[in-house]
């Protein structure tokens, strides 16, 4: 049985006033029937470990360096400081990350085998645009995206979070339908597990507008082990009732 997992991805929205607002909201809620992670700005993520050590929320990073240790690459932060400040994850290969900054499959499972390496869980995203769903090429991209990932990592990939995030549907009030993502979710696992029988074990996560009246059908699908949340993640009310779904 997999428990379910939900995180909340922050994207670049919050201010230290509202770390501590959000957060002693959420403590005072917590803990949940799932595995709850907030994943805020990296400016903020140092502010956040002391707000939630001792708690059962996890913290994560929104992105990670393909390079680890320590080293002359400006803008960057390593999976060595993540582990440094007791994150447990790190989302690479977000859509947005992919289509503003240019992150390709390549550089993408670089950062999560990165993260791997320094005990960080990789939160490895996938999914198709509107126009390749309507060409019929969702399968076919995602599973290219995911390839990449098993490749780079081998039969490590069991360690991965994986999440099906449809960019048509972030950000937009879209949701993929249950079954839709659950067809995509069953065939992901698929790919799993023929690299590494501990895919049966395996969180794959969906998000994509994923809000308090929706997440409990999302999360019946037996292949949906929880959700990567955005705009509804900024708000107490809306996430807390995701992470009870
Ligand atoms: P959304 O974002 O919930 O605001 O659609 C999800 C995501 O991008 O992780």
């Amino acid at each position: 049985m997999r428990k379910k997992l939900v995180v909340g991805n922050w994207k670049m929205n919050g201010s230290r006033a509202m770390v501590v607002e959000l957060l002693t909201d959420l403590k005072a809620r917590a803990p949940w029937p799932s595995d709850v992670a907030i994943c805020p700005p990296m400016a903020y993520l140092g502010q956040v470990q002391a707000e939630l050590t001792g708690s059962s929320i996890a913290w994560g990073a929104q992105d990670v360096s393909a390079h680890n240790g320590q080293g002359a690459y400006t803008g960057e932060v390593s999976a060595t400081m993540l582990t440094d400040l007791g994150a447990t994850y790190a989302i690479v290969g977000h859509s947005e990350r992919r289509t503003y900054h240019a992150e390709n499959d390549q550089l993408v499972a670089a950062k999560a085998k990165a993260a791997l390496a320094q005990g960080v869980v990789p939160i490895v995203c996938v999914g198709e645009t509107r126009a390749e769903r309507e060409a019929g090429h969702t399968d076919a991209v995602v599973q290219r995206q995911l390839a990449a990932a098993i490749r780079s990592m081998g039969a490590r990939i069991g360690e991965v979070v994986v999440a099906y995030e449809p960019v048509w549907a972030i950000g937009t009030g879209l949701t993929a339908t249950p079954e839709q993502a659950q067809a995509v979710h069953a065939r992901l696992r698929q790919q799993l597990l023929a690299a590494t029988p501990a895919a049966a074990q395996m969180r794959i996560l969906y998000g994509g507008s994923v809000k308090a009246d929706n997440a409990s059908q999302l999360f019946a699908q037996p292949d949906i082990d929880g959700g990567l949340i955005g705009g509804a993640a900024l708000k107490a009310d809306d996430f807390d009732a995701i992470c009870r779904a």
